[in-house]
């Protein structure tokens, strides 16, 4: 399905590998102008030139989405090049589980910084944009640990949660101008998410499992599409998807 996708622009964070890259790739693929922001910008121009080569149209931006004004600047120059901006995906994400009484504090400032401001900084910088558009579309990226709470995750669900409640807080106040926003919560996919966890003996156990179950990145960029092609007056607000055979 490529209606209401075709032509649309998308800022997508977080783009320089795992659900970021596959939905920049995957949207690209379906006609629309991606703006692709991380940190790692060699990453970020190896996938831009990919898109290129297959007739997409694609620009990277270096973005850390706990600067505000890296963010804005991301945003300001997707709107430079393709003249809009209709969808921001807020996916930058980190997931450095680890017990509380680790006390690793510098990964809990991290994970809010980076899941929870760099979320609310994305929405920050395209606020003023779709205000003056009238239309837009914000798509914020929870996780199954948005909905529960486990031990090692006390931090990850913290944020993972408050993304939630922000965007419904958002969904509510942006009515006037016409703005659609969605949350998606993921459960196991195959990225590098798991590679930050630095506890001691947990990050194995825990990239064996989801090594096992998860399904791939691809998967996102499935959903992203369904959102974002829905008729204007249609807005997805929750998506929650797991690998069939994921218990939690
Ligand atoms: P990856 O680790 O593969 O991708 C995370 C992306 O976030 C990278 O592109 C990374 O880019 C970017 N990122 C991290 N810190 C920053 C920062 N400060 N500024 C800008 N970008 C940053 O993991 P996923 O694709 O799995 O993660 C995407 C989202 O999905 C996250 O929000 C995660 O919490 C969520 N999620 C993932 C699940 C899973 O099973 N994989 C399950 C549920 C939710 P760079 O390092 O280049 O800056």
């Amino acid at each position: 399905m490529t209606d209401n996708i075709s032509g649309k622009v998308i800022v997508i964070t977080g783009a320089s590998s795992g659900m970021g890259e596959a939905t920049a790739r995957g949207l690209a693929a379906k006609g629309a102008k991606v703006a692709l922001g991380a940190r790692r910008l060699d990453r970020l121009e190896a996938i831009v030139k990919e898109i290129e080569a297959a007739g997409g149209e694609a620009i990277a931006v270096a973005t850390d989405v706990a600067k505000l004004e890296d963010v804005q600047k991301l945003v300001e120059t997707a709107r430079q090049k393709f003249g809009r901006v209709d969808v921001i995906f807020n996916n930058a994400g980190l997931m450095p589980l680890s017990p509380l009484d680790s006390l690793k504090i510098d990964e809990w400032n991290q994970m809010i910084d980076v899941n929870v401001k760099g979320t609310l900084y994305g929405i920050a910088a395209v606020l003023p944009v779709f205000q003056e558009q009238k239309s837009g579309h914000v798509i914020n990226v929870s996780s199954v640990y948005g909905h529960k709470t486990v031990a090692t995750g006390a931090v990850y669900c913290a944020t993972k949660h408050a993304v939630r409640s922000l965007s419904e807080g958002l969904r509510q106040e942006v009515k006037d101008y016409n703005v659609r926003v969605t949350v998606i919560s993921p459960g196991a996919v195959d990225t590098e998410l798991t590679s930050h966890i630095t506890e001691e003996g947990l990050g194995d156990e825990v990239r064996g499992f989801v090594k096992q179950i998860a399904v791939p990145a691809s998967t996102m960029a499935d959903m992203v599409a369904f959102a974002v092609s829905q008729p204007a007056n249609v807005d997805v607000n929750e998506i929650l998807f797991r690998p069939t055979v994921q218990p939690v």
